[in-house]
């Protein structure tokens, strides 16, 4: 063979072993509204981006050996869906005073191309550098609360949202649509804009469950968070008393329709269309997951509030329940093969408090890790910081020291007045009624530090989840 074919076969070889070598990864980030997806994406970008060069990621082996080469933002895959907007995320954080990024409410995301230099000596035989492509998904934890409506019809949807109108506050609210329901006859030839107006007015009720009780746990998912579907006759449903159901002409068959025959579709429409459509389209090529959980808010908010988050987390769980008789296995072919829980704002918390968070936040999980087998996915529960906005220290009072935290309280963004805080004891264990009685945990937002555009985000373990996440893909 002439050495011209020879080394054109081993460039060919070269850039063969460098394509087999290109790796692609979708990583999903989902939490409760305000659980922190936004900022989280926001500084992962911002660290793959800048945080090795800045030193700034000692617990992510690749970066601490420096065989990361760096990153670079590339187009997204999928052009039908929204860009995640990490440009935006920086201004706000950028401008003065420095802002929080505005969140999201429906499914974005980014693409990355992270260069680095292979670790395992067979692959660094091949090529000095290997590409992995990291494609980062934003969406809202709530959608994951529909996967048991795929296990409910209609009838069992209301008894389930009957049964679950207590406490009395919570009663109250729903006043306004149940109301609406008595001028119905459920039989008669359904109006499209009453059933438009009920549906309003239910709409209406989740949301002020959501703004004013502290309450996540919300069914169904995208009548708070609708994302594209907003305004979409979809939408147009609502649950109707047990108790009207239940009358003998209640258990008629449905004429379609009539009211009780348009609510039967719509619900089963919205489980074809909405959720197994999300799980489909979205769920199933999800490779790794970060759970974000903001356990503080709720401890601020109240027993009702803290209770029900935990609930709402724990329904999360069941979508990763990849036990084989689970609904979700037989349904769909989900392949997330890892998983990781992150009590979010750990900055609100001294430094020694983060193993209570973590404690706290496994116990909140734990109810649900019973019924739900992770077949096939190792787990991790952490805390972290994704935008650190405080600086932790000791304070001296009457010759006594004690932990605290300073920063620029959200309330103070005008003056820009520094305050030290002391948030109260994290309890590391569910919360016993006295701690309710006392109320011990107070912690109030912070202002965003300053960013600019050489230096990376502060933050607080970002690296160890970048870690857990991403570690094992460069080999
Ligand atoms: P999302 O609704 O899940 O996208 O939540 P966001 O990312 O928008 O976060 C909601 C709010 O939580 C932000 O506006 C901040 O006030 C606060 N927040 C989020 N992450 C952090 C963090 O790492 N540290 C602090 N101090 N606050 C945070």
């Amino acid at each position: 063979m002439s050495p011209s074919r020879l080394s054109r076969l081993g460039a060919k070889a070269d850039e063969l072993a460098k394509l087999s070598m290109d790796k692609q990864l979708r990583l999903a980030v989902t939490g409760l509204s305000g659980a922190g997806k936004t900022a989280f994406i926001t500084s992962l970008v911002n660290q793959l981006l800048l945080g090795a060069e800045n030193h700034q990621l000692p617990l992510w082996t690749l970066a601490r050996k420096q065989g990361f080469l760096g990153a670079k933002r590339v187009p997204q895959p999928h052009l039908h869906l929204a860009s995640f907007d990490y440009l935006g995320g920086m201004q706000a954080l950028q401008s003065q005073p420095p802002r929080w990024p505005s969140p999201t409410d429906g499914v974005s995301e980014l693409r990355l191309k992270l260069r680095y230099s292979p670790q395992s000596l067979i692959w660094r035989k091949l090529s000095h550098t290997a590409t992995l492509n990291l494609d980062i998904v934003d969406y809202p934890g709530e959608w994951l609360l529909d996967l048991p409506l795929l296990n409910m019809t209609y009838q069992q949807w209301c008894e389930h949202i009957a049964n679950n109108l207590q406490p009395a506050r919570k009663a109250e609210l729903a006043k306004n649509w149940q109301d609406l329901l008595l001028n119905i006859d459920i039989h008669s030839p359904a109006d499209e804009n009453t059933l438009a107006d009920i549906a309003k007015a239910y709409t209406e009720y989740l949301h002020r469950c959501k703004d004013e009780l502290g309450l996540h746990h919300i069914q169904p998912g995208r009548f708070v968070l609708p994302g594209e579907l907003a305004g979409a006759p979809i939408l147009a449903f609502f649950p109707l008393p047990p108790a009207l159901l239940s009358e003998p002409s209640g258990s008629r068959k449905a004429q379609k329709s009539s009211y009780l025959g348009l609510l039967e579709q719509r619900f089963e429409y919205y489980k074809e269309h909405v959720v197994k459509q999300f799980y489909r389209q979205h769920f199933v090529k999800f490779d790794r997951q970060i759970v974000l959980v903001d356990c503080l808010s709720p401890l601020n908010s109240g027993h009702q509030s803290f209770c029900d988050m935990q609930l709402a987390i724990n329904q999360i769980l069941h979508s990763f329940n990849y036990g084989q008789t689970s609904l979700l296995r037989r349904l769909f072919a989900p392949k997330i093969d890892k998983l990781v829980f992150a009590a979010s704002k750990a900055d609100h918390v001294t430094p020694e408090q983060h193993d209570k968070l973590v404690q706290l936040l496994s116990q909140l999980i734990a109810e649900g890790k019973r019924h739900v087998k992770f077949e096939g996915i190792s787990t991790q529960t952490m805390a972290l910081a994704s935008i650190k906005a405080t600086q932790s220290g000791k304070v001296q009072i009457n010759s006594q020291s004690f932990s605290a935290l300073k920063g620029i309280l959200q309330s103070d963004a005008d003056s820009q007045k520094v305050t030290t805080v002391f948030p109260g004891e994290v309890p590391a264990s569910l919360p016993k009624p006295e701690f309710w009685q006392q109320q011990g945990f107070e912690f109030s937002p912070f202002q965003a530090p300053q960013a600019n555009s050489f230096e990376a985000l502060p933050h607080i373990r970002i690296d160890q989840a970048i870690e857990f996440l991403l570690g094992d893909k460069f080999k």
